[in-house]
């Protein structure tokens, strides 16, 4: 891959996707005082936790291999600040319920996956950004005339991914839907298709990729009824690390809207880059 300015179109690397910004590999990389980094500089590799079934954020396209979205970008790009070119990110596919674990245990060194910053959160991972801001929204199929909003749940079977805030919300606060999770969110599409769901719930921006794959047959309804703020995980405790990605989105807002205007942003959408929270 050759060294193309940040937002540079159409890079060489297969595993970008074809129309993604390419990167700028930093060089000579200084951040002390973070494990994290130490085991990346070492390996040579870093690994980066990721969802693949959601189109627009994270996704794998079996047949290519190629991943594309929002989520993958920001991941291509934090990586080339670490100076890890694209051909060497390990992108692991990890749930919902399963991220905490995985950045605890070491199985990956980041998580870039609509993965919302919360206080809970925070006591077992931490999180740079937020880098994106969306809020829990609905999904239904497109005959669908009786679920309009969240005030239409009562007695519906609402899925949503374990271990994720929406499903948290539906638990907690809307004691009258018949919640229903599984692993991921795909799986709860197939289920809304079939109609062995009424709703799929979870952020606004994953619910519209679903939606805009199939627009014949499914639709988002309603208004956000949360606010969901995406970070990138990392292992709690890691504050070299934190700081360090902070600063390549503070100091990005050029990539930043590159990578929106390429992928989640495509239809014309405009949304500003919103303001990291040094915590
Ligand atoms: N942003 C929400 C969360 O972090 C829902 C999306 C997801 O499960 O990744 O729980």
């Amino acid at each position: 891959m050759t060294a193309c300015g940040a937002g540079t179109e159409n890079s060489a690397d297969p595993g970008a996707g074809a129309s993604s910004p390419a990167f700028e590999v930093a060089k000579d990389v200084a951040l002390t005082g973070s494990p994290t980094f130490d085991k990346i500089k070492s390996s040579g590799t870093i690994r980066i936790g990721v969802k693949e079934d959601q189109p627009g954020l994270g996704f794998l396209d079996a047949a290519t291999g190629v991943r594309s979205g929002f989520d993958v970008e920001i991941a291509n790009w934090m990586a080339a600040s670490l100076g890890v070119p694209a051909n060497k990110i390990e992108f692991k596919p990890i749930p919902s319920a399963n991220r905490e674990s995985a950045l605890a245990n070491g199985d990956v060194d980041l998580y870039v996956g609509t993965y919302s910053i919360t206080d809970k959160r925070k006591k077992l991972v931490d999180f740079a950004g937020p880098y994106f801001i969306t809020g829990q929204g609905l999904l239904v199929q497109k005959s669908n005339d009786t679920i309009k909003s969240e005030k239409d749940l009562d007695g519906k079977k609402v899925c949503s991914a374990t271990g994720s805030t929406p499903f948290q919300n539906i638990v907690d606060n809307f004691p009258k839907a018949d919640p229903v999770s599984f692993d991921i969110y795909s799986k709860c599409v197939d289920q809304l298709k079939t109609g062995s769901v009424d709703a799929v719930t979870t952020d606004q921006a994953i619910l519209l990729g679903y939606a805009s794959q199939d627009p014949d047959n499914l639709k988002v309804v309603g208004e956000p009824f949360t606010v969901e703020k995406y970070g990138i995980g990392l292992p709690l405790g890691d504050t070299a690390l934190r700081t360090f990605l902070n600063k390549t989105l503070t100091d990005g807002n050029a990539t930043w809207t590159k990578i929106f205007d390429s992928t989640l942003g495509k239809s014309g959408t405009k949304v500003e880059q919103p303001k990291v929270d040094q915590y």
